[in-house]
């Protein structure tokens, strides 16, 4: 791999952080504290194509590459944990499904509004009260045909922006064994209730939900892709999804270092500046050096799912690597702030609670392992 990014990938980044440090991370604490995301910023983030990130441009979406992909969640997670999780899931969730299975209808029906906004995001309910990892034994949510529609009933878990959701992509029984498939269902559909959001430890600016389904129906032409295969486009999209999650924890860890290295730099106790201490610096570099390896990571796997190389092995060790080295990062970074950073007046509190969710979200740090081990035992 070329691990110099090209020279549009290198523009890209520029103009996506020059957006979030005026448009972004300046509300990030409010945004923790209010526990609610900024609708406002939506028609921006259209225009600038954050919103479209794997939607081809002839649907309105930006067809910029993986790599580029990975590079805006990042810059968004260093601004707020909040924002990028709420971005990432639209992007690598709710629309990824679509791009990837859905019909020329529904991708024309849908995929404009999607990356412009004017909609609002979109969603992926596939947890359920009893399916988390486990979602082939788990989930119970069932679809029925009737005609020429699909009757929906269940109930899903957490499904992140399916409040602030024009749709939600659903992973549903279609028959008593194990067929799965995706149904996709607009938020103003009769039969949905949307529960408050759920009382959160951190990312409180990303609103999720759970969803119930009490005789929904949707029109047939709704299902996405084949009847029967929506476990496997579920395991393809997660795949995706784990990068993002991945490029994230690197920007969190990016923007807790940056803290840290400010505070060090400021703190003076002994008669020195705490960063004259030698365990401050140590903690400084083990967190460079882990954000550069994450990152490198994360860009290999969006490579790789680029050029149309298998990636699953490496999306899995990127995203474990990422995410535990972000809860490290953000832990060290409070520990280098002392009391303070246990303060919510510094914002490295709010970015260890943010990071703490990305080892869980998305398949768990267990479930990785499950996957490389897979890999290196089959
Ligand atoms: C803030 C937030 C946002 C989310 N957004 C979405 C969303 O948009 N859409 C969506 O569908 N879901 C979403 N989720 C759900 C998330 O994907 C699940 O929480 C996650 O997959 C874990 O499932 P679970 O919570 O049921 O835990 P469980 O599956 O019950 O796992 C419990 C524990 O057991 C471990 N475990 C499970 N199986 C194994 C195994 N085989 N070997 C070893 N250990 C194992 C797990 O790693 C974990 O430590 C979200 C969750 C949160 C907290």
């Amino acid at each position: 791999m070329d691990f110099e990014l090209n020279q549009e990938q290198k523009m890209w980044k520029e103009a996506v952080h020059n957006f979030v440090i005026k448009e972004v991370k300046p509300y990030a604490q409010e945004v923790d504290q209010k526990a609610e995301f900024r609708l406002d910023v939506l028609p921006i983030m259209g225009q600038i194509g954050l919103l479209g990130l794997n939607i081809p441009e002839e649907y309105g979406g930006t067809g910029i590459d993986v790599v580029s992909s990975a590079i805006a969640i990042e810059e968004l997670g260093w601004a707020c944990g909040s924002t990028a999780l709420a971005i990432s899931a639209h992007n690598g969730l709710g629309c990824a499904p679509l791009v990837n299975f859905g019909s020329e209808y529904l991708k024309e029906k849908y995929l404009p509004q999607a990356s412009s906004g004017e909609a609002g995001l979109t969603s992926l309910a596939l947890t359920e009260p009893g399916a988390g990892s486990d979602i082939k034994g788990g989930v119970r949510t069932k679809a029925v045909k009737d005609g020429d529609e699909w009757i929906i009933n269940g109930s899903k878990m957490w499904c992140t922006n399916a409040s602030i959701a024009n749709f939600i992509i659903n992973l549903v029984r279609t028959d008593d064994q194990d067929s799965f498939s995706l149904i996709l269902v607009p938020t103003d559909t009769p039969g949905i209730r949307i529960a408050p959001a759920e009382k959160k430890m951190g990312v409180k600016g990303s609103p999720a939900h759970e969803v119930t389904y009490e005789n929904v129906r949707v029109p047939a032409d709704h299902l996405v892709g084949e009847e029967g295969k929506g476990l496997r486009y579920t395991l393809a999209t997660l795949d995706g999804g784990r990068i993002s999650i991945g490029a994230l924890s690197v920007g969190l860890a990016q923007a807790a270092l940056e803290e840290a290295v400010t505070y060090a730099k400021q703190r003076e106790i002994f008669g020195k500046t705490i960063s004259d201490f030698q365990a401050i610096q140590w903690m400084l570099a083990d967190a460079a050096t882990e954000i550069h390896a994450a990152r490198l990571m994360i860009y290999q796997a969006a490579w790789l799912k680029e050029i149309g190389k298998p990636y699953s092995k490496q999306a899995a060790m990127a995203k474990l690597f990422a995410t535990e080295m972000a809860e490290r990062v953000c832990r060290n970074a409070i520990q280098i702030h002392g009391g303070y950073g246990y303060s919510s007046e510094y914002p490295v509190e709010r970015m260890y609670r943010d990071a703490r969710l990305m080892t869980i979200g998305e398949g768990t740090s267990e479930i990785q392992r499950l996957v490389i081990s897979r890999f290196l035992l089959s």
